[in-house]
């Protein structure tokens, strides 16, 4: 089995030795190729007003200045001679839960997988205390990915769908079991906008995230986490809304 990995926090992350590790259980035909930077936040952002430059590490693997989709993309079209069987992007540092999936670049990289109709898995290790910088733990996604991930590899995804895993913030003997999920919903209010002033005097303004979730749908990814549980969340990328479609074309086509 051939796997490429990837991720948005960059090449030289620390959960990105964790998918190594992980991987490196599955089989021994690994590719990387990671933006040379964290692109965290980056969505599903394609690189199209600048040149993308491409730099090797080694054999397999690689490092492109540019968001996580430039760099699935550059590793399935100019790198890999054969296309990948899988494709695993993360370990993130920090949840992509709910609709914060629409935010995630590692989330991101594999939608960009299914659309080129590969089996595509992104994974996230939530933390519980902010500002830990490059010291977020990931001992639930070392100990549970491998788990985790072997189910995925036995069964047919359907088109155009990927798997989104978020391992809680505990350690890993307190991690109670893997549920399947649905996405759930992101309570707006958690999002803030922080001002301050540059060194020459102008204001400055930084996005951050509340650490607060709010669980509001039973079976949902929040809810998992929030109990302890690897959340398992199967994702598409058609985002239409079937209901909507049906009266809209009422209204419009009648
Ligand atoms: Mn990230």
């Amino acid at each position: 089995m051939r796997i490429l990995l990837t991720n948005d926090d960059g090449i030289h992350a620390p959960g990105l030795e964790v998918l190594e590790r992980i991987a490196s259980r599955l089989s021994d035909d690994i590719w990387i190729c990671a933006p040379s930077e964290e692109q965290s936040g980056a969505g599903h952002s394609l690189t199209l007003t600048r040149p993308v430059r491409l730099r090797q590490h080694d054999a397999r693997r690689f490092s492109v200045a540019g968001t996580p989709t430039d760099a699935v993309t550059m590793a399935l079209k100019r790198l890999m001679p054969e296309p990948p069987d899988l494709i695993l992007s993360g370990v993130n540092r920090g949840a992509n839960l709910a609709d914060d999936v629409t935010y995630s670049g590692t989330v991101s990289a594999a939608f960009e997988g299914a659309m080129a109709g590969i089996r595509s898995i992104a994974l996230s290790q939530v933390y519980a205390v902010e500002g830990q910088g490059d010291k977020v733990p990931f001992e639930a996604a070392a100990h549970w990915g491998e788990a985790v991930l072997k189910p995925l590899l036995g069964v047919p995804f359907a088109p155009r769908t990927l798997v989104n895993i978020n391992f809680p913030a505990l350690p890993a003997e307190d991690v109670k079991g893997i549920r399947v999920t649905r996405q759930g919903f992101h309570d707006y209010a958690r999002g803030s906008v922080v001002e301050g002033t540059d060194p020459r005097g102008f204001p400055y303004f930084w996005f951050g995230l509340h650490g607060i979730e709010h669980t509001l749908g039973h079976e949902t990814d929040l809810e998992a986490i929030a109990d302890g549980y690897v959340s398992v969340t199967p994702l598409r990328l058609d985002l239409t809304h079937e209901e909507s479609f049906t009266a809209l074309k009422g209204r419009y086509e009648g």
